[in-house]
């Protein structure tokens, strides 16, 4: 029995029960399932959807309040409840907001990653950090974990392209990222159907409505990230597919860890290269 069980493993890209030398899953057709890498601790990142969302959240958060001691200034009452906790412009032009003008004159592409990850106020974070607590579970859901922060991730950098394309000079926040989620739900309610689909459909067209209303009332919203991430989100729908077509596979998860590998490394140069300009 024991000895069964240290020669046979899961199959790294269906799940199935392999003997650990097959050179062929014989389920899947995956070559070499044994190898090191398509085993490796990183594609175990995916395991835990409640503990990855909850780092998800705690790294916004952490990113606000490095962005408010930055440059102190911005930590009292502003003019309106907008306005409270609002971290300094300069402060957040050095952690990696995006626009025209980080892109243009710094050369800093990798901004269309970090900008997702910084917020304007106290207010604009918790509204994102909802949401996202709100739509995660959903495309967790339908998608697997792996999918949903591929989809999040291409989401934020589809709609600050389409800002930057749109010539908006500085933006930040979650929210093209979030659009990416209601985008991928909305692509998976019309796609899949039946009364399901079309309960998620309507269910979520209403967040949609919703915010491109919140959009065109309240001024200073970069309607053209949440247009261009909402796209970005039913595009990835659409290439990507969905658990019931698509059931998650190794590449998957593969491009799942580059997403979440490239944002850290994003992220840590941008706080690296701000502390470096702030203080040295
Ligand atoms: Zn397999």
């Amino acid at each position: 029995m024991t000895v069964s069980h240290k020669k046979s493993q899961l199959c790294p890209n269906c799940r199935g029960l392999i003997s650990r030398n097959e050179s062929i899953c014989p389920y899947c057709g995956l070559k070499n399932p044994g190898s090191w890498w398509k085993n490796s601790g990183l594609l175990r990142l995916f395991l835990d959807p409640e503990l990855f969302l909850n780092g998800l959240i705690g790294l916004n958060v952490a990113l606000f309040v490095v962005s408010l001691i930055m440059i102190p200034g911005g930590m009292g009452m502003g003019m309106s409840p907008f306005g409270f906790l609002s971290p300094d412009n300069r402060s957040l032009l050095l952690l990696g907001a995006t626009g025209t003008m980080p892109i243009e004159t710094l050369h800093r592409w990798w901004s269309l990653v970090s900008a997702s990850y910084l917020h304007g106020s106290l207010l604009h974070l918790i509204f994102n950090l909802i949401a996202l607590r709100q739509l995660a579970p959903l495309i967790i859901q339908e998608y697997g974990l792996a999918r949903m922060f591929s989809i999040y991730t291409l989401g934020g950098i589809g709609g600050f392209l389409l800002s930057y394309l749109a010539g908006v000079p500085f933006t930040i926040g979650a929210s093209a990222a979030v659009c990416a989620l209601i985008g991928a739900a909305l692509y998976y309610g019309k796609s899949r159907g039946g009364s399901y689909g079309r309960q998620v459909f309507q269910q979520i067209g209403g967040w949609a409505i919703g915010i491109f209303v919140f959009g065109l009332l309240v001024p200073g919203i970069n309607n053209w990230a949440h247009g261009g991430g909402m796209a970005a989100g039913i595009l990835c729908g659409l290439l990507m597919g969905y658990q019931e077509n698509r059931r998650e596979m190794l590449s998957h998860r593969l491009f799942g860890v580059a997403c979440v590998v490239g944002t850290i490394l994003i992220l840590l140069w941008a706080l690296a290269s701000a502390v470096i300009y702030r203080f040295f």
